[in-house]
């Protein structure tokens, strides 16, 4: 019998009687990050990595019971033993290693290769079977650095000085990636959406440099927001928030903006392809790396990326169907 199987409450290890980042209330969730898919209330209890805790208790509750350990801490669990590693996905990210009997499986949450100042690195945790992510798990993702994207959207910026100049982002892991990634280049002050103004505070909290930043609830109804850069998430776009801004100019970050025309259906003048997701190539160098001889494939391109694997690669490898959705979270 396979170590970690998926029942109708997510990924769940018999041997040790625990879920990993389940999608229905369960008595042990270790959680690999925070984001919303991978994060759900109503679990008995926690664990995941300590600096992920203030973003958790935000979405889930104050209250819950979470016990925060770091990168590398062994935990026992009936006849396994748990670590989480980094996955350098955004703050607190962790992939989970589950080691039985002479067996290690390690599943992946959502990672990527690409440097990223607002959080750890990612480590290849060698193992016999990985169970990977694959939100964007085709040949046409190919991402730059996180600091020639912020290049990119500073010179945007100060390409219009007459106009807010407003960018769309994921509120949690996205904005403070960009905040963190233009302080490369500039000192001005950024303007945030309250989404994202809170998550900030969580992040300086740990110690992450970003560039200052002030919420927009916090400002004069008379602030005109000329020649200012204005980070929002994307429920704000068209929400009656905007009405503030006169005739911005309106710019979306993510991984989609690699994919023609999903620009302008969303309606924005620019597109900064940044996720934070592995691309295409990463997938495969960081299957190989692991040196796993069975691997699963859960999020978006699943089937794809596992026939490639299985094909080209010779990795046993095939999807396995999950509730995880990707870059679509906020
Ligand atoms: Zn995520
Ligand atoms: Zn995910």
């Amino acid at each position: 019998m396979s170590l970690i199987t998926v029942r109708p409450e997510g990924l769940y290890c018999s041997a040790g009687d625990f879920y990993i980042d389940p999608w229905r209330p369960v008595e042990n969730a270790l959680i690999t990050h925070a984001h919303a898919d991978h994060a759900r209330s109503g679990s008995e209890s926690y664990v995941a990595i300590a600096s992920a805790e203030g973003v958790l208790r935000k979405r889930l509750g104050q209250d819950i019971a979470l016990q925060g350990i770091q990168y590398g801490d062994k935990l026992k669990y009936g006849n396994t033993w748990v670590s989480f590693h980094s996955a350098g996905h955004v703050l607190g990210s962790a992939q989970v290693r589950v080691e039985h009997n002479d067996e290690v499986w390690v599943v992946s949450g959502d990672y990527k290769r690409c440097a990223d100042p607002t959080c750890a690195p990612f480590e290849v945790v060698p193992c016999d079977v990985f169970i990977t992510e694959a939100t964007f798990g085709l040949p046409i993702y190919k991402w730059d650095t996180g600091e020639e994207t912020a290049r990119q959207i500073y010179e945007w910026w100060q390409s219009d000085r007459e106009r807010p100049s407003i960018l769309f982002c994921y509120a949690f892991g996205k904005a403070q990636r960009v905040l963190s990634e233009l302080a490369k280049f500039t000192d001005q002050t950024v303007y945030v959406h309250g989404a994202i103004a809170a998550l900030n505070d969580i992040y300086r909290e740990q110690g992450v440099q970003m560039l200052p930043t002030v919420n927009t609830a916090d400002m004069p109804k008379s602030h005109k927001y000329t020649g200012d850069l204005v980070l929002a998430p994307p429920s704000g776009h068209r929400s009656s928030w905007m009405k503030r801004f006169k005739s911005p100019q309106t710019a979306f970050a993510s991984g989609w903006m690699a994919v023609r025309g999903a620009r302008r259906r969303r309606g924005y003048e620019r597109g900064f392809v940044l996720s934070d997701h592995a691309d295409w190539s990463s997938l495969i160098r960081t299957v190989q790396e692991t040196g796993a001889k069975q691997v699963y494939v859960t999020h978006g391109q699943n089937d794809i990326l596992s026939r490639y694997l299985q094909e080209v690669c010779h990795v046993n490898a095939q999807p396995l169907e999950t509730l995880f959705e990707g870059e679509g979270d906020i």
